[in-house]
């Protein structure tokens, strides 16, 4: 019996890269379907946004002289690739699911409404919903809160490289620890990074907990939707 009935999964557009510099990295694109598959053998509904860091990102490209808007808008594409990519490790896997674009372009993906994407969730398709906001000076984060909180989905499952939120940045400084809960408060007070802040916000203020978990590790997202506390809860 799956924790959630329906969940909006962010996963990062860079740890598509696995262990390469840039793009696509194919073990870590079917890891990823593979966990996807498991959990909807649970009957879990699943939507999905992916980022795009691992082929552009506005901010970046503008500090290399790119127009901002531009730059954003290279980035949103670069999340539609990644959402085509994880389309198709899907469908080779037999999970039927369906990419939705917050931008028009047709054949490649339809046009998101919130409709859509319920229809398609209640069918039991995983759906893709790709191009972020579909504005530039958001993120992917952002738009994954928008979208979790647009479908009523009772969690944001924001799958990283790290396996939670910590005091510290695990990376760089070894005696951080991890919360296994905290709440949106403490976030703020201590100064903690899940999202960026507007995200947070979105959440914070919509009732969207969300679980930051180690998506990298094969079998983790099962886990979490079995209700196992392997990572950090951020609850209101
Ligand atoms: N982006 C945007 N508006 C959105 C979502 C994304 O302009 O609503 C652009 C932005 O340039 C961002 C890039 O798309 O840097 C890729 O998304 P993100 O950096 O969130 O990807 P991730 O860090 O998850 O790989």
């Amino acid at each position: 019996m799956a924790t959630y009935k329906r969940i909006l999964l962010k996963l990062s557009g860079e740890s598509l890269m696995g262990d390469q510099a840039y793009g696509i990295d194919q073990t870590r694109l079917s890891d990823y379907a593979e966990q996807i598959k498991e959990a909807t053998a649970l009957g879990v509904q699943i939507g999905i946004v992916i980022g795009g860091g691992n082929i552009f990102r506005g901010l970046s490209g503008a500090a290399n002289g790119f127009d901002r808007v531009k730059g954003d808008q290279m980035g949103m594409l670069a999340t539609v690739i990644n959402s085509l990519a994880l389309n198709s490790a899907l469908n080779a896997l037999g999970v039927k699911s369906r990419v939705l674009t917050a931008i028009r372009m047709e054949p490649i993906g339809e046009f998101y409404s919130k409709d859509k994407a319920i229809e398609s969730l209640e069918k039991g398709e995983v759906v893709i919903l790709s191009a972020g906001t579909g504005n530039p000076y958001f993120t992917t984060d952002t738009g994954s809160s928008l979208r979790g909180i647009e479908i009523n989905a009772d969690a944001m499952l924001k799958g990283t490289r790290v396996d939670g939120v910590y005091t510290a940045d695990p990376e760089k400084d070894p005696a951080a620890t991890k919360f296994d809960r905290i709440s949106f408060d403490d976030i703020y007070n201590k100064g903690l990074k899940v999202m960026d802040l507007t995200a947070t916000t979105m959440c914070k203020e919509n009732d969207l907990p969300i679980v930051v978990f180690n998506m990298d590790q094969k079998g983790n997202l099962l886990k979490v939707l079995s209700g196992e506390n392997i990572g950090t809860v951020v609850h209101a």
